[in-house]
């Protein structure tokens, strides 16, 4: 089970990084293609035509490691 610690992408049309912070931060990028939500609970994408509208770059743990540190 991988955790997620950062819930971002890159849009592929105007370059804005987009991450979503928490749980109910749906955050768009400035052209409006691509967004990001689910925070560090989900990944949730949308996207104007398909995933090539977007780069990601989020960032996961796996559970060992977080109970570890
Ligand atoms: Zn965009």
């Amino acid at each position: 089970m991988k955790r997620i610690i950062r819930n971002a992408i890159r849009c592929n049309h105007c370059g804005d990084v987009v991450e979503s912070t928490h749980r109910h931060d749906y955050a768009t990028c400035s052209c409006g293609a691509v967004a990001a939500d689910g925070g560090t609970d989900y990944l949730r994408r949308t996207f104007r035509n398909s995933r090539e509208d977007f780069t990601e770059l989020s960032e996961f743990l796996e559970d060992e490691e977080v109970h570890s540190s």
